[in-house]
Protein backbone atom coordinates (compact mmCIF):
# COMPACT_ATOMS: atom_id res chain seq x y z
CA UNK A 1 0.00 0.00 0.00
CA UNK A 2 1.09 3.03 -1.04
CA UNK A 3 1.29 5.82 2.34
CA UNK A 4 2.30 9.20 2.49
CA UNK A 5 3.00 9.44 5.97
CA UNK A 6 3.87 12.84 6.05
CA UNK A 7 2.48 16.23 4.77
CA UNK A 8 0.58 19.42 5.57
CA UNK A 9 -2.47 19.37 3.32
CA UNK A 10 -3.69 21.66 5.95
CA UNK A 11 -1.76 24.74 4.87
CA UNK A 12 -2.70 27.74 2.94
CA UNK A 13 -0.47 25.97 -0.12
CA UNK A 14 -3.76 24.33 -0.79
CA UNK A 15 -6.52 26.36 0.06
CA UNK A 16 -8.03 26.71 -3.44
CA UNK A 17 -7.56 22.73 -4.10
CA UNK A 18 -7.28 20.60 -1.03
CA UNK A 19 -10.22 18.45 -1.94
CA UNK A 20 -8.49 17.68 -5.30
CA UNK A 21 -5.09 17.84 -4.20
CA UNK A 22 -6.32 14.46 -1.98
CA UNK A 23 -8.58 13.00 -4.26
CA UNK A 24 -5.90 13.03 -7.11
CA UNK A 25 -3.69 11.41 -4.74
CA UNK A 26 -5.85 8.49 -4.47
CA UNK A 27 -6.42 8.64 -7.88
CA UNK A 28 -2.59 8.36 -8.15
CA UNK A 29 -2.64 5.38 -5.95
CA UNK A 30 -2.55 6.04 -2.23
CA UNK A 31 -4.28 4.09 -0.16
CA UNK A 32 -3.88 5.76 2.55
CA UNK A 33 -2.52 9.58 4.04
CA UNK A 34 -1.29 10.96 7.10
CA UNK A 35 -1.71 14.68 7.88
CA UNK A 36 0.52 16.15 10.24
CA UNK A 37 -1.64 18.52 12.40
CA UNK A 38 1.80 20.65 13.86
CA UNK A 39 1.91 23.54 11.51
CA UNK A 40 1.46 26.82 11.63
CA UNK A 41 0.20 26.98 15.80
CA UNK A 42 -2.37 24.85 17.28
CA UNK A 43 -5.02 26.03 14.90
CA UNK A 44 -3.35 23.65 12.85
CA UNK A 45 -4.41 20.26 14.20
CA UNK A 46 -7.98 21.37 14.37
CA UNK A 47 -7.32 21.68 10.43
CA UNK A 48 -5.88 18.33 10.30
CA UNK A 49 -8.54 16.69 12.54
CA UNK A 50 -11.15 18.50 10.06
CA UNK A 51 -9.33 17.18 7.05
CA UNK A 52 -8.70 13.18 8.79
CA UNK A 53 -12.77 13.57 9.26
CA UNK A 54 -13.58 14.39 5.68
CA UNK A 55 -12.37 11.49 4.69
CA UNK A 56 -11.90 7.83 5.45
CA UNK A 57 -8.24 7.32 4.23
CA UNK A 58 -6.74 9.96 5.97
CA UNK A 59 -5.74 10.03 9.83
CA UNK A 60 -3.77 13.32 11.53
CA UNK A 61 -1.08 13.50 14.13
CA UNK A 62 -1.45 16.27 16.65
CA UNK A 63 1.15 18.40 18.24
CA UNK A 64 3.24 22.14 17.66
CA UNK A 65 6.08 22.06 15.86
CA UNK A 66 9.45 23.57 16.91
CA UNK A 67 9.15 26.61 15.10
CA UNK A 68 6.02 27.44 16.89
CA UNK A 69 7.42 26.77 20.45
CA UNK A 70 7.14 29.96 21.62
CA UNK A 71 3.07 29.84 21.12
CA UNK A 72 2.91 26.96 23.65
CA UNK A 73 0.24 28.05 26.30
CA UNK A 74 -1.89 25.80 28.57
CA UNK A 75 -5.34 26.30 27.31
CA UNK A 76 -4.54 25.45 23.67
CA UNK A 77 -2.16 22.28 24.92
CA UNK A 78 -5.21 20.89 26.82
CA UNK A 79 -6.99 20.48 23.93
CA UNK A 80 -4.15 19.45 22.15
CA UNK A 81 -4.18 16.68 24.82
CA UNK A 82 -7.87 15.59 24.34
CA UNK A 83 -7.50 14.88 20.71
CA UNK A 84 -4.17 12.90 21.26
CA UNK A 85 -5.94 10.85 23.44
CA UNK A 86 -9.54 10.54 22.73
CA UNK A 87 -9.90 10.93 18.94
CA UNK A 88 -10.13 7.64 17.54
CA UNK A 89 -7.93 8.65 14.12
CA UNK A 90 -5.15 10.68 15.92
CA UNK A 91 -2.27 8.49 15.21
CA UNK A 92 0.59 9.89 16.59
CA UNK A 93 2.28 12.82 18.47
CA UNK A 94 4.01 15.39 16.27
CA UNK A 95 5.77 16.82 14.01
CA UNK A 96 8.20 18.16 17.09
CA UNK A 97 11.30 18.07 18.06
CA UNK A 98 14.56 20.77 17.54
CA UNK A 99 15.25 22.91 14.66
CA UNK A 100 18.50 25.10 15.34
CA UNK A 101 18.46 26.01 11.48
CA UNK A 102 15.62 28.76 11.42
CA UNK A 103 15.49 29.25 15.36
CA UNK A 104 11.99 30.63 14.56
CA UNK A 105 11.50 30.08 18.47
CA UNK A 106 14.24 30.00 21.10
CA UNK A 107 16.01 26.38 21.64
CA UNK A 108 15.20 26.33 25.75
CA UNK A 109 11.45 26.75 24.11
CA UNK A 110 12.01 24.05 21.81
CA UNK A 111 13.53 21.78 24.12
CA UNK A 112 11.22 22.55 26.40
CA UNK A 113 8.34 21.89 24.19
CA UNK A 114 9.89 18.23 22.97
CA UNK A 115 10.09 17.33 26.28
CA UNK A 116 6.44 17.80 26.70
CA UNK A 117 4.92 15.70 23.71
CA UNK A 118 7.40 12.88 24.73
CA UNK A 119 5.12 12.84 27.95
CA UNK A 120 2.15 12.59 25.85
CA UNK A 121 3.09 10.27 23.49
CA UNK A 122 3.68 7.73 26.65
CA UNK A 123 0.18 8.47 27.72
CA UNK A 124 -1.49 8.53 24.86
CA UNK A 125 0.95 5.38 23.63
CA UNK A 126 1.11 6.99 19.80
CA UNK A 127 4.72 7.29 18.06
CA UNK A 128 6.58 10.28 18.37
CA UNK A 129 6.83 12.10 14.93
CA UNK A 130 10.90 13.82 15.41
CA UNK A 131 11.32 16.99 13.38
CA UNK A 132 15.43 17.31 13.59
CA UNK A 133 17.20 19.97 11.60
CA UNK A 134 21.07 20.97 12.65
CA UNK A 135 20.47 19.65 15.97
CA UNK A 136 20.82 16.06 16.22
CA UNK A 137 22.98 15.21 19.82
CA UNK A 138 20.54 17.61 21.43
CA UNK A 139 17.28 15.51 19.79
CA UNK A 140 18.46 12.37 20.66
CA UNK A 141 20.17 13.64 24.13
CA UNK A 142 16.50 14.18 25.35
CA UNK A 143 14.63 11.44 23.97
CA UNK A 144 16.91 9.23 25.53
CA UNK A 145 16.90 11.20 28.97
CA UNK A 146 13.02 11.21 28.58
CA UNK A 147 12.55 7.92 28.09
CA UNK A 148 11.35 8.47 24.81
CA UNK A 149 13.09 5.37 23.03
CA UNK A 150 10.86 2.96 25.38
CA UNK A 151 8.19 3.62 22.99
CA UNK A 152 7.77 4.11 19.34
CA UNK A 153 9.01 6.55 16.82
CA UNK A 154 10.28 8.25 13.67
CA UNK A 155 13.11 10.71 12.38
CA UNK A 156 11.48 12.59 9.67
CA UNK A 157 12.58 14.01 6.68
CA UNK A 158 16.14 12.23 7.93
CA UNK A 159 19.32 14.63 7.67
CA UNK A 160 21.92 12.92 9.83
CA UNK A 161 24.68 10.69 8.57
CA UNK A 162 24.74 6.62 8.51
CA UNK A 163 26.29 6.49 11.88
CA UNK A 164 23.36 8.66 13.29
CA UNK A 165 21.01 6.52 11.41
CA UNK A 166 22.56 3.06 12.81
CA UNK A 167 21.83 4.81 16.40
CA UNK A 168 18.00 5.62 15.86
CA UNK A 169 17.93 2.27 14.44
CA UNK A 170 19.07 0.31 17.17
CA UNK A 171 16.61 1.73 19.34
CA UNK A 172 13.95 0.66 17.42
CA UNK A 173 12.86 3.59 15.84
CA UNK A 174 12.21 4.55 12.41
CA UNK A 175 13.87 6.96 9.60
CA UNK A 176 11.68 8.53 7.33
CA UNK A 177 12.91 9.52 3.54
CA UNK A 178 10.99 12.03 1.35
CA UNK A 179 11.84 14.21 -1.46
CA UNK A 180 15.30 14.88 -0.91
CA UNK A 181 16.47 11.54 -1.99
CA UNK A 182 15.62 11.98 -5.16
CA UNK A 183 18.35 14.91 -5.49
CA UNK A 184 21.30 13.97 -7.22
CA UNK A 185 23.51 15.89 -4.52
CA UNK A 186 22.31 13.83 -2.10
CA UNK A 187 24.97 10.99 -1.30
CA UNK A 188 24.78 10.71 2.24
CA UNK A 189 20.73 9.97 1.74
CA UNK A 190 21.52 7.85 -0.77
CA UNK A 191 23.79 5.92 1.40
CA UNK A 192 21.20 5.51 3.74
CA UNK A 193 18.40 4.37 1.82
CA UNK A 194 21.00 1.70 0.76
CA UNK A 195 21.72 0.31 3.86
CA UNK A 196 18.46 0.65 6.46
CA UNK A 197 16.86 -2.20 7.19
CA UNK A 198 13.14 -2.51 5.03
CA UNK A 199 11.53 -2.94 8.00
CA UNK A 200 13.00 0.58 9.57
CA UNK A 201 12.05 3.12 6.82
CA UNK A 202 8.63 5.13 6.05
CA UNK A 203 8.33 6.82 2.97
CA UNK A 204 6.88 10.64 2.80
CA UNK A 205 6.74 13.87 0.92
CA UNK A 206 6.27 16.35 3.90
CA UNK A 207 4.36 18.17 1.22
CA UNK A 208 4.17 21.72 -0.13
CA UNK A 209 7.79 21.26 0.92
CA UNK A 210 10.61 19.30 -0.37
CA UNK A 211 9.13 18.19 -3.94
CA UNK A 212 11.45 15.58 -5.77
CA UNK A 213 12.95 15.20 -9.02
CA UNK A 214 11.33 15.90 -11.47
CA UNK A 215 8.68 18.54 -10.11
CA UNK A 216 11.57 20.70 -7.87
CA UNK A 217 10.41 24.07 -8.12
CA UNK A 218 7.05 23.28 -7.69
CA UNK A 219 4.55 22.84 -5.19
CA UNK A 220 4.70 19.46 -3.76
CA UNK A 221 1.72 16.62 -3.36
CA UNK A 222 1.13 13.82 -1.83
CA UNK A 223 1.01 11.55 -4.84
CA UNK A 224 4.71 12.45 -5.27
CA UNK A 225 5.74 9.83 -2.50
CA UNK A 226 5.60 7.49 -5.32
CA UNK A 227 8.85 9.48 -6.95
CA UNK A 228 10.30 8.92 -3.52
CA UNK A 229 9.55 5.23 -3.62
CA UNK A 230 10.59 4.73 -7.00
CA UNK A 231 14.42 6.11 -6.20
CA UNK A 232 14.77 4.10 -2.93
CA UNK A 233 13.89 1.26 -4.77
CA UNK A 234 16.32 1.91 -7.82
CA UNK A 235 18.81 2.74 -4.75
CA UNK A 236 18.12 -0.81 -3.34
CA UNK A 237 18.23 -2.20 -6.66
CA UNK A 238 14.39 -3.82 -5.70
CA UNK A 239 11.06 -3.92 -7.22
CA UNK A 240 9.39 -0.52 -6.52
CA UNK A 241 6.15 -2.60 -6.10
CA UNK A 242 7.66 -4.63 -3.27
CA UNK A 243 9.49 -1.33 -2.11
CA UNK A 244 6.12 0.34 -1.62
CA UNK A 245 4.24 -2.83 0.05
CA UNK A 246 7.33 -3.16 2.33
CA UNK A 247 6.76 0.58 3.74
CA UNK A 248 3.31 0.83 3.52
CA UNK A 249 3.24 -2.16 5.92
CA UNK A 250 5.78 0.01 8.33
CA UNK A 251 3.74 2.87 8.17
CA UNK A 252 0.47 0.63 8.98
CA UNK A 253 1.92 -0.92 12.41
CA UNK A 254 3.63 2.42 13.02
CA UNK A 255 0.47 4.64 13.31
CA UNK A 256 -2.17 1.52 13.79
CA UNK A 257 -3.54 3.01 10.63
CA UNK A 258 -5.41 -0.70 9.99
CA UNK A 259 -7.42 0.59 13.26
CA UNK A 260 -7.37 4.12 12.65
CA UNK A 261 -8.97 4.21 8.62
CA UNK A 262 -10.16 0.49 8.46
CA UNK A 263 -7.52 -0.60 6.09
CA UNK A 264 -7.46 -4.15 5.06
CA UNK A 265 -10.90 -4.68 6.26
CA UNK A 266 -13.16 -6.67 3.60
CA UNK A 267 -15.09 -4.33 1.21
CA UNK A 268 -13.31 -1.29 3.25
ZN1 LIG B 1 9.56 18.70 9.77
ZN1 LIG C 1 6.48 18.36 8.25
Amino acid sequence: MLIDTHAHLSTPHYDKDRQEVLARGFEKGLAGYVEIGAVFGFAGNEKARELAESDARVAFTVGLHPHDARLMNDAEWARLEELALRHPKAVGIGETGLDYFYDHSPPEMQRAALVRHIDLARRAKKPLVIHDRDAHEDVFGILEAEGAFDGPGEFHCFSGDWAFARRVIDKGWMIALGGIVTFPKADELHYIARRAPLESLLIETDSPYLTPVPHRGKRNEPWMVRLVAERIAELRFMDVEALIAATGDNARRFFGLDAALGLGRAGG
